[in-house]
């Protein structure tokens, strides 16, 4: 169990990025560090040559003047009161023998010959060398220079001190490095784990909607700014998820609903049949009385069919000119026995031509969808207008009536399938129709429009660019 804890955390990305940001942080610090101590050891050598040339270059002066007694006098002088652990001074011949020199005692031979050659083959004369001692543990920088004709003069200064300040420099360093692993670790845990803390929140609501908890919604305050974009997305992608399945499911419950009552309907029918003899006649009505719920039926799922097909743009619309007044004046004319048998006055109001580019089946199939309805939902002795123009290059159709009028709590619900206004549940009709119109004018590049008072009536305009 632990171990699968540790499988999974170092599979981690908060782990991954954890390790990379400390790695990143450890090497950058690492090689600042070792750029300053590269600097600190090379100041300290040079500091040191620069002594040491300096006394060569005494020795050399002296020896010019006073010659070789003179530097022996002054390395003699030396001897006396240098300490012989820190510094050490000889006179060579050019063969490398020792001329004079201090006390070597703890220096043993400080690779005499090395360094001679050293100086011999350098141009200047002078070479400069670090050289391990025979302790093996100490170090000391040899300075070999041809002071005069076959005398040389040879100056070690121990590195001891230098090698002790670079070894406690050194030891902070490490520590300070280890510090730093592990200070880096620490920040680069919170960050990613702050980083991922929004990742997290929005893989946990997913889990939580998955396991049905379809109201979740993926947290926002606090989110980077980053995730916070993400999550809003997300959170309207779920809201508009849940308002399909909503619509969807409200659609399912419709058709059910739309579906069983005509069943019912035919299974009556049929039922009546088989209980009572009947003459003839009746059958016959009995009949016709099934094939009318039967093509109602039919109709409705051809209608059903229609939208979804004109919505996934499987039905192009197919355009053609036409005379748009010719077209909704035929209309008035086939609704104008239904509105006489109501009292209802269908009147129009169009300009003499009015050109359409569109497809004429299904604006026919708008236009007598929006006056069905109108006379549908307005009582007897009231009024229907429908009206079309061409206002600057808008071609504008209005369907309006003095009837029901529709509630502001329905109005945003009418074009949506299925969905009937509790007024109209007494009135034929299965909630299809506007969908229908809807669905048609956007498949002409056109909207449909509503404005609404209940109980004064209602006003259905549609919009096409000419
Ligand atoms: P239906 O088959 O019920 O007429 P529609 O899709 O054509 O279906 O209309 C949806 C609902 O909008 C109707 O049930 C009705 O309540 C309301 N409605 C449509 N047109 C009008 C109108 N002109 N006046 C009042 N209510 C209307």
């Amino acid at each position: 169990m632990f171990l699968k804890k540790i499988a999974k955390f170092k599979g981690s990305l908060v782990f991954r990025l954890t390790v990379l940001y400390a790695v990143a942080f450890t090497v950058l610090a690492a090689l600042g560090f070792a750029v300053i101590y590269h600097r600190l050891h090379s100041e300290a050598i040079e500091r040191m040559d620069r002594e040491l040339l300096a006394e060569v270059s005494d020795y050399a002066e002296l020896v010019a003047d006073e010659g070789f007694q003179g530097a022996r006098k002054k390395l003699l002088e030396e001897d006396a009161s240098e300490d012989p652990e820190e510094e050490f001074y000889r006179l060579l011949n050019a063969r490398g023998e020792i001329l004079v020199s201090t006390d070597m005692s703890t220096w043993g031979d400080a690779a005499r010959r090395q360094v001679l050659e050293g100086a011999k083959n350098n141009p200047s004369g002078r070479f400069l060398k670090t050289v391990h001692m025979s302790d093996g543990d100490s170090r000391a920088r040899t300075v070999t220079a041809a002071i005069g004709p076959s005398l040389f003069i040879q100056i070690g200064e121990t590195l001891e001190e230098t090698d002790e300040y670079l070894e406690i420099f050194r030891t902070l360093l490490i520590l300070l490095i280890i510090a730093l692993i592990l200070l880096s670790m620490a920040i680069g845990w919170a960050l990613a784990k702050r980083a991922l803390a929004d990742m997290e929140a929005i893989s946990k609501t997913a889990e939580e909607i998955t396991s049905g908890a379809y109201e979740r919604r993926v947290p926002i305050d606090g989110s980077l700014s980053e995730t916070r974009r993400l999550a809003v997305t997300i959170n309207v992608m779920l809201d508009r998820i849940q308002n399909l399945l909503h619509t969807m499911q409200q659609i399912n419950d419709n058709i059910a609903h739309d579906l069983r009552s005509p069943l019912a309907r035919i299974r009556g029918i049929a039922e009546m049949n088989l209980v009572q003899e009947k003459p003839i006649d009746d059958y016959r009505d009995m009949a016709v009385s099934t094939i009318e719920e039967c093509d109602a039926l039919i109709e409705m799922i051809n209608t059903m069919l229609d939208i979804t097909e004109i919505e996934a743009g499987v039905k192009t619309a197919h355009i053609e000119e036409f005379d748009l007044s010719l077209l909704v004046a035929g209309a008035c004319e086939l609704f104008d026995p239904i509105a006489d048998e109501k009292k209802i006055i269908l009147e129009s109001q169009l300009p003499e031509r009015l050109l359409f580019h569109g497809d004429q089946k299904r604006m026919q199939r708008i236009i007598t969808n929006l006056i069905e309805n109108a006379i549908k939902y307005t009582p007897v002795y009231g009024t229907v207008t429908v009206s079309a123009k061409n206002d600057n290059g808008t071609i504008t159709i209005a369907v309006e009536d003095n009837g029901a009028g529709i509630s502001d709590a329905d109005l945003p619900y009418i074009f949506q399938r299925f969905y009937r206004c509790d007024h109209s549940r007494s009135q034929g009709g299965v909630g299809l129709g506007l969908s229908l119109v809807k669905a048609y004018a956007e498949s002409m590049q056109g909207t449909v429009g509503v404005k609404s008072q209940p109980s004064r009536g209602s006003v259905f305009s549609l919009c096409f660019n000419a």
